[in-house]
């Protein structure tokens, strides 16, 4: 799109472009650690990766960024590649960081040779205190000035399992004075006597993620490499590697993360929630992850359009939720079939409607489109249920609803007219009784007669039964994440649960993954994990009502 000014990264490809830098080729990468579900923040680095290496016509490599042994598991490994498929990229190549800890190693190997890296025996507090303050600089340990072979053997060692955890580390020789507290010899490797999910028990080494991001990104000749503003100040530390390595030239660039109001987003927070079972899983419709999301009703489309909306910032920012909500509620306004659901069910009878009659009536699937998608039958009757707050005893002036005396039309029915509400010994409405126009009938109307109000309804005989969950934000705060104990501000109420509403029989159809209007109640979809022909399960994905203010 010429029309749109460029973000500040497309600035910068397009420039290297003109300039022939690697013959103009793009090659971007998505690098997950697979120790947790992917969240809306990743989607934003997903949209960003793969969005830019289509538009230059380049490619973008999925790579694991598997360093870590002890928290990282195939499950996410699946999960990751299934939500990127979902979200509707596809990578160029699958890589795993761990396939390339022998070069990894090799690499280290090198920057010993050259002088450049060292074993360091110290504990982590002495090498804390080496680094020195912020004011102030480090002091070299005792064991900065090893030579060249006494740093290869004790290396050499440290992969064959000479030493427990901790007992050493290698790290980089470069400056414990240097302002950027990241270049004051910073850890490279630390043993780590652990199972890894793909190397298995080959390695008890590990590199760190300097020692690791870099030079994955050169190791696939990556042109762009995208991250987060934390790592600034990584950079020169990435270049400095790159050079003494004398290895592919990849480049970082940094761009604000995505943060969301009223939510977590770290990795950390989520697994907690999960594992303490605030939530029903990662992918809980109130999570803020791709499974919950997708569980929830959204679409691939709403969410890409959504990151794109935000742009690429080069400042911390915090991005209203409701933006998301209102991304949502425009795509699923276009693309919802309309259907019909009580939700708070009160029984309406129309005394002149033959009892035992079933009559068919027609609803198109879209109003939105053309054609309306088709169109789906809908039985009535002369019982109905409809919802509680459209009646009310003692109207309040414009209330275009049911009350006694008052008409109303029954969506894509007949016009109505209130006599009565029935009540208990407790003066609860058990039943509302009213009387139809026969010659009112939607699209052959010949009543002369206008009304205001439009209800939905289900038919009695006809109703099916259905569990609808009712979502509302996690979060009680707007940043949970700053709060002490950030699971002290859940929202109690963030799941309503109704046990028993009325849909429309057409909504035995519904399939998981596609929208559904139902009719002034707000859009909803069919509950991939727990939902079944003799349970239907809905969940609310978002409301009607547009709160988003631009
Ligand atoms: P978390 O803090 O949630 O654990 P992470 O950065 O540790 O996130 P990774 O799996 O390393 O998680 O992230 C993969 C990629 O997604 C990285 O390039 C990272 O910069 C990017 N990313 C993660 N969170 C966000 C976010 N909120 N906004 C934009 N990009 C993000
Ligand atoms: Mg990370
Ligand atoms: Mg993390």
């Amino acid at each position: 799109n010429d029309e749109k000014s460029l973000n500040f990264i497309e600035e910068i490809i397009e420039e290297d472009i003109r300039n022939g830098k690697h013959g103009g080729r793009v090659l971007t990468r998505f690098p997950p650690e697979p120790n947790g579900y992917l969240h809306i923040g990743h989607a934003k680095s997903i949209v960003l990766n793969f969005g830019l290496a289509q538009k230059y016509m380049g490619k973008t490599n999925l790579r694991f960024d598997d360093t870590n042994p002890v928290t990282e598991e195939t499950e996410y490994v699946e999960s990751i590649k299934n939500d990127i498929k979902w979200l509707g990229f596809q990578w160029a190549e699958e890589l795993y960081t761990s396939d390339y800890f022998e070069t990894l190693y090799g690499y280290a190997v090198k920057l010993i040779k050259k002088g450049l890296a060292y074993v360091d025996d110290s504990s982590s507090e002495e090498i804390a205190a080496s680094k020195g303050t912020p004011t102030e600089p480090g002091k070299p340990t005792p064991y900065r000035d090893r030579s060249v072979e006494e740093n290869l053997r004790l290396f050499a060692e440290m992969r064959e399992g000479k030493y427990p955890d901790g007992a050493k580390v290698l790290r980089a020789k470069i400056d414990l004075a240097n302002p950027n507290m990241h270049l004051r010899d910073p850890l490279l490797y630390r043993i780590k006597h652990a199972h890894h999910h793909r190397t298995g028990n080959k390695w008890c080494i590990y590199p760190m993620y300097d020692f690791a991001h870099g030079q994955s990104d050169s190791i696939e000749n990556i042109t762009h490499s995208i991250c987060t503003l934390e790592f600034i100040p990584h950079r020169p530390l990435y270049d400095w590697l790159i050079e003494q390595l004398e290895i592919f030239p990849s480049k970082q660039y940094e761009f604000a993360r995505l943060n969301l109001n009223y939510t977590v987003m770290s990795k950390r927070k989520l697994l907690q929630l999960v594992n303490e079972k605030y939530v029903d899983g990662w992918d809980d419709p109130r999570m803020p992850t791709i499974s919950g999301l997708r569980r929830r009703g959204y679409t691939p489309a709403s969410i890409r359009n959504f990151c794109e909306r935000i742009g690429v910032a080069k400042r911390e920012n915090i991005i209203d939720v409701g933006l998301l909500e209102f991304c949502i509620r425009e795509d699923l306004n276009q693309t919802a079939w309309r259907r019909m659901a009580v939700l708070d069910p009160v029984k309406l009878v129309i005394t002149n409607y033959p009892a035992g009659k079933t009559e068919t009536l027609i609803g198109e699937n879209n109003p939105e489109v053309e054609g309306g998608e088709g169109e789906r039958s809908i039985p009535f009757s002369n019982e109905l249920w409809i919802e509680r707050e459209d009646f009310m005893e003692n109207p309040p002036k414009k209330f275009f609803r049911l009350a006694p005396g008052l008409m109303v039309r029954l969506k894509h029915a007949y016009i109505i007219k209130c006599d009565e509400a029935v009540k208990d010994s407790e003066g609860n409405i058990t039943e509302i009784r009213c009387t139809y126009l026969p010659e009112s009938k939607s699209g052959e109307d010949t009543s002369g007669i206008k009304v205001k109000g439009t209800i939905h309804w289900v038919s009695v005989p006809h109703a099916k039964t259905a569990e609808v969950r009712l979502y509302d934000r996690l979060f009680n705060v707007e940043n949970p994440a700053a709060e002490e104990n950030f699971k002290l501000t859940i929202n109690p109420e963030s799941l309503q649960i109704i046990e028993k509403a009325y849909a429309e029989p057409d909504l035995l159809n519904a399939v998981p993954g596609k929208g559904y209007q139902f009719i002034r109640k707000g859009y909803f979809t069919l509950d991939d994990q727990q939902s079944t022909p003799d349970h239907l399960v809905f969940n609310r994905t978002v409301t009607l009502r547009d709160t988003w203010v631009k």
